[in-house]
């Protein structure tokens, strides 16, 4: 069971998805709260079921699925909707969190959140580690991945915690605009850090 959690957090295309993977390569187990955030919605989830009784059939697909552009477009026009869905979806994304992080079973593990501190999440981590990289790098960097308009990267960041708010939350930052070989070297230093804060919390 891991004792102690690493909280990574970033804004959109900061690199937390490559970092997670050099942890991940070293033996620690990761935990991401996107993956879980889909999964509570699956068909047949409690979570899908509130989702469909509440916003009606118009938010699901012909495949039972849900169909997550019509929700997230109405949930941007109405701020009471999204509120709504945040109150529903978020204790079930939490609890599941917490149940993962506790069955881990690397000396520590990593909890992966991309708003970890927008959303008061901190305190389930015993540390936070940032990717940080210039504002123009995430555009660009988060618009050829996935084929959005650099205006829509803005529209999204615009949304999170500016950079420097974000960067007062860290223990430890890795500047993604480093070549990914340091990156990884960086990660390396990090897992032995890590390591010992971990092993010494286990002694105590
Ligand atoms: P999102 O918030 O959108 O999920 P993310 O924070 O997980 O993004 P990544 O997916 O890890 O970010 O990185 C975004 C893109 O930038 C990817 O295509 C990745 O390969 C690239 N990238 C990340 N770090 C570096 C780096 N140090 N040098 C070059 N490219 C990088």
């Amino acid at each position: 069971m891991s004792q102690y959690i690493i909280g990574l957090t970033g804004g959109i295309g900061s690199g937390k998805t490559t970092v997670a993977h050099f942890f991940e390569k070293l033996g620690v187990e990761v935990i991401d709260a996107d993956v879980i955030a889909r999964q509570v919605v699956e068909p047949g989830s409690d979570g899908l079921k509130s989702i469909e009784a509440h916003f009606g059939s118009r938010v699901i697909l012909e495949s039972g699925a849900l169909d997550r552009q019509k929700l997230r477009q109405i949930i941007f026009e109405n701020e009471a909707e999204k509120t709504w869905l945040n109150r529903q979806l978020h204790p079930i994304i939490r609890t599941r969190m917490i149940a993962q992080t506790k069955a881990a079973h690397s000396t520590y593990c990593i909890l992966a959140v991309p708003l970890l501190i927008e959303n008061q999440l901190t305190s389930l981590v015993d540390r936070v580690l940032i990717t940080d990289c210039k504002p123009d790098t995430q555009v660009s960097r988060a618009s050829h991945r996935d084929n959005n308009s650099a205006e829509q990267i803005r529209q999204i960041m615009a949304a999170q915690l500016d950079r420097e708010t974000r960067i007062n939350y860290a223990d430890d930052i890795i500047d993604t605009e480093l070549p990914l070989s340091e990156v990884e070297h960086l990660c390396h230093k990090l897992h032995h850090n890590y390591l010992n804060l971990a092993l010494n919390r286990s002694k105590n």
